[in-house]
């Protein structure tokens, strides 16, 4: 049985694999850090027979209660992905498939890799609506890629959306893929409604490192990005130093930081309620961007999510709050769920890339709902 993850944000460790009904399989961590959850691997399989492959150190990942209800993405072509049957005893995940193929690939969810991030930047760049910006690099080296979508213009909104803060969260990449995809479509009134008003300023990757080590949660010398946002630095977090220095030069009027939440089967948003400045104001724009993003699709809902942060309790660090607070603006997290939105339960694929682009697309109509108020 051979089993490789050599490849863009691969991950796995293999205890052993002597036989297709007792394949061992740890979790790599993220380097220098504790955490870890996301696993992308390649199995050479004996073709229609059954495989058993045990995870065997998940009770240690970051969301152990992530495993429950859980089922691992597969793929042969590595573009239509499905589930696999996939069982948590509370210790170790199984994951059971009998393959069709002589090689499969298993996912922690639809991967996105780096190549692709490269491609979609590059395909933003010829429409006329986009410019592609570098505002830095990261410790790996990579640039931190912004698009500035619209005509520059004071008048104008402006609206920054980041994504993959955590880098195992892929469906917030997916996410930021159809919301452009929609966005820079040009008979799309929508969007021209939009670009009318707003100018977007989109990270659809905040974390590049992480990404293509096959990381879960932090960059390449195992920080958090999402508890950076009150003092970045370039020795730590250059990926949060450089798109704060761009928001202080550009400024805010919305911002949505989108991530993936491993426990949590819905899509939900979670506010600024603590910050100190928080107030009337602000709760009413987040009410109407709630309410507006209730009408622009059924994937979202607001009665399950995190609890609300008591008045003056928020963590200043984490990105949604810290650009609240200093841009005295709306800002939100969007989260994603890794197994299904059990609101609109799908069996064969449940939560998916193309669940999360069409989400992106949505999205867009709730930005035009709340634009004409944001300041
Ligand atoms: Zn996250």
């Amino acid at each position: 049985m051979r089993i490789s993850s050599a490849f863009d944000s691969g991950n796995i460790e293999v205890v052993s694999a002597a036989s297709a009904d007792t394949i061992r399989l740890r979790i790599r961590k993220d380097n220098e850090s504790e955490f870890f959850q996301w696993y992308h691997f390649k199995l050479f399989a004996k073709v229609d027979t059954k495989h058993v492959m045990v995870i065997e150190n998940a009770n240690e990942s970051a969301y152990p209660k992530g495993w429950e209800h859980y089922y691992s993405f597969a793929s042969y072509d590595r573009e239509h992905w499905f589930r696999v049957p996939t069982s948590f005893d509370g210790k170790k995940v199984t994951i059971t498939h009998t393959p069709e193929q002589e090689t499969v690939f298993y996912a922690y969810f639809v991967p996105y890799s780096w190549e692709r991030h490269l491609d979609l930047i590059q395909w933003a760049q010829q429409s006329a609506w986009v410019e592609q910006r570098c505002l830095g690099t990261t410790l790996d080296g990579r640039e931190m890629n912004l698009l500035v979508i619209g005509e520059e213009s004071p008048k104008k909104r402006k609206v920054w959306i980041t994504a993959r803060q955590h880098p195992g969260e892929t469906m917030a990449e997916w996410f930021v893929e159809g919301l452009l995809e929609h966005l820079l479509n040009e008979d799309e009134p929508v969007s021209r409604q939009l670009l009318d008003q707003v100018v977007f300023y989109v990270v659809p990757n905040m974390n590049p490192d992480g990404s293509v080590r096959g990381h879960l949660r932090t960059n390449a010398v195992g920080v958090n990005l999402n508890r950076e946002w009150a003092e970045p630095s370039l020795e730590r977090s250059p990926e949060v130093f450089h798109v704060l220095k761009a928001m202080d030069a550009i400024g805010v009027d919305l911002y949505l930081d989108v991530h993936g939440d491993e426990n949590l089967p819905y899509n939900f948003v979670a506010g600024s309620e603590g910050i100190p400045s928080y107030d009337e104001r602000h709760a009413r724009l987040e009410n109407l961007f709630k309410d507006a993003y209730l009408r622009a699709t059924a994937e979202f809902q607001t009665k399950y999510g995190y609890e609300v942060d008591a008045p003056g309790a928020a963590n200043l660090t984490v990105a949604s709050n810290a650009v609240a607070e200093r841009f005295k603006c709306l800002a939100f997290t969007i989260e994603m769920p890794f197994k299904d939105n059990d609101d609109l339960p799908e069996p064969y694929q449940q939560w998916s890339d193309t669940r999360s682009r069409q989400f992106g697309r949505d999205t867009l109509k709730a930005i035009l709902d709340v634009a004409n108020d944001l300041r």
